[in-house]
């Protein structure tokens, strides 16, 4: 799918929106959050626009094991031996606010359960 102009995700993708990546491959790209909630706090998103994990389908399927060895790779380069937490939220009520699936990755800290 081509990039969505109002994405801001997908304009990160294009480079016309700059981003403090810490990974790219081929389908895959991993920035630092500008509002960090935590001392590790990474997004980690597909090239392809894909509104939310919920639009995945079955054709995403490797798509989707490429995104988890991408949170596990940005765990294991920023260190968090703590542990960590992987984050996405779909629709209103979880309080997405960017229309372009991704994963946050956070570490650093210890995360209280359940999450608010
Ligand atoms: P969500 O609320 O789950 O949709 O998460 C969207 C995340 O994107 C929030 O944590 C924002 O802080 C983050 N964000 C918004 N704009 C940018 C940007 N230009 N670069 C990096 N992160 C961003």
């Amino acid at each position: 799918m081509d990039p969505v102009p109002d994405c801001l995700f997908c304009r990160i993708v294009t480079r016309e929106i700059p981003a403090d990546l810490v990974l790219e491959w081929e389908d895959v790209l991993a920035f630092r959050d500008v509002n960090p909630q935590a001392a590790v706090h990474v997004l980690v998103i597909p090239k392809e626009h894909i509104p939310s994990l919920a639009a995945l389908e079955q054709r995403h399927d490797r798509l989707l094991a490429t995104l988890v060895g991408a949170v596990n790779e940005v765990a294991r380069q920023d260190a968090v031996d703590g542990g960590f937490r992987v984050v996405t939220n779909i629709g209103p009520d979880a309080g997405q606010s960017v229309d372009h699936l991704h994963l946050h990755v956070l570490g650093g800290r210890s995360f209280g359960w359940p999450p608010g």
